[in-house]
């Protein structure tokens, strides 16, 4: 079956489904984007997406492109056309399209997109067993709490991170500490068996999952720190993690190919990955 995508007010075919060369997103990556998961044919944490597009766009003074209630049907109907139950649905708004020129064009209507795809989840290998994950600089911008489709620098360090076999690239900044990975959130456990996981700023993006396995840690009782670590604490750290909307929780066992802890997934981050299995039930 062709996959349908929504663009500008039609559903068509991906294949032939276009946008003008002179959309802002494709000359200036002016433009932001939401990763939503989709299980048993429910978005999940759909509010907390929607806030965040809404919180993304208005750092860019781009308007919605449309009603939150709109969007939502489009991402209902998205689904329904594409017959999935489980799906990573994704929704791109760009300024829109304007002759060539630096400055916010006056006039530009938002473009809008919407896809679905077929879930590619963690398999079952890598919940157990934990994945390694390569440490480079990040060379990123200032404002990385936009969640931008100018992903040039995720997209290279996690191209180096897969050439050598790792999962993720996880990012230090100029003060040696972990800021997140390319397209996740990380975390480690520390000796006091607390939570860390880096401080919302503009120096990381706000992930959902993130935002839910706070809760579920602190509802748990787990203690949750956010502060900086450093990549030094991080190895030596009893445990690790990753998170996304589309990796979910992930154990780390490994950083620059040196174990964490003993070098298989912990209690606190298997604690973890119960609750938000539970979360997601
Ligand atoms: N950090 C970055 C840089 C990301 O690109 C992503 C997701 O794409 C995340 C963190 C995790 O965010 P979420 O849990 O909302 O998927």
């Amino acid at each position: 079956m062709a996959r349908i995508a929504y663009v500008n007010g039609r559903y068509r075919p991906l294949a032939g489904a276009a946008i003008a060369i002179e959309d802002r997103g494709y000359q200036f990556a002016d433009g932001v984007y939401e990763v939503i998961k989709v299980l048993g044919g429910r978005a999940r944490d759909l509010d907390r997406h929607l806030d965040r597009l809404q919180r993304s766009l208005a750092a860019l003074a781009i308007s919605p492109p449309m009603s939150r209630a709109a969007l939502t049907s489009v991402l209902a109907e998205i689904l329904q056309r594409n017959r999935l139950r489980d799906a990573l649905l994704y929704i791109q708004v760009t300024r829109g399209t304007a002759p060539r020129n630096h400055v916010y064009p006056k006039d530009a209507k938002p473009s809008l997109v919407v896809t679905a795809r077929r879930p590619s989840f963690p398999s079952a290998k890598e919940r157990e067993e934990g994945v390694g994950v390569m440490t480079m600089p990040d060379l990123r911008w200032g404002r990385c709490d936009i969640k931008s489709i100018s992903l040039l620098a995720n997209v290279m360090a996690r191209q180096q991170a897969a050439v050598a076999g790792c999962r993720e690239a996880w990012l230090i900044d100029q003060a040696g500490c972990v800021t997140e990975g390319s397209a996740s959130n990380a975390y480690i456990v520390d000796h006091d068996g607390c939570l860390v996981t880096h401080p919302l700023s503009e120096r990381i993006l706000g992930g959902i999952t993130r935002s839910v396995i706070l809760e579920l840690a602190r509802a748990d009782g787990i203690p949750v720190v956010e502060r900086p670590f450093s990549l030094a604490e991080a190895q030596a750290a009893r445990e690790a993690a990753l998170s996304s909307t589309s990796s979910m929780l992930l154990p780390v066992t490994a950083i620059d190919d040196r174990s964490v802890g003993n070098g298989h997934p912990g209690t606190v981050v298997r604690r973890l990955l119960t609750l938000y299995d539970a979360h997601l039930q």
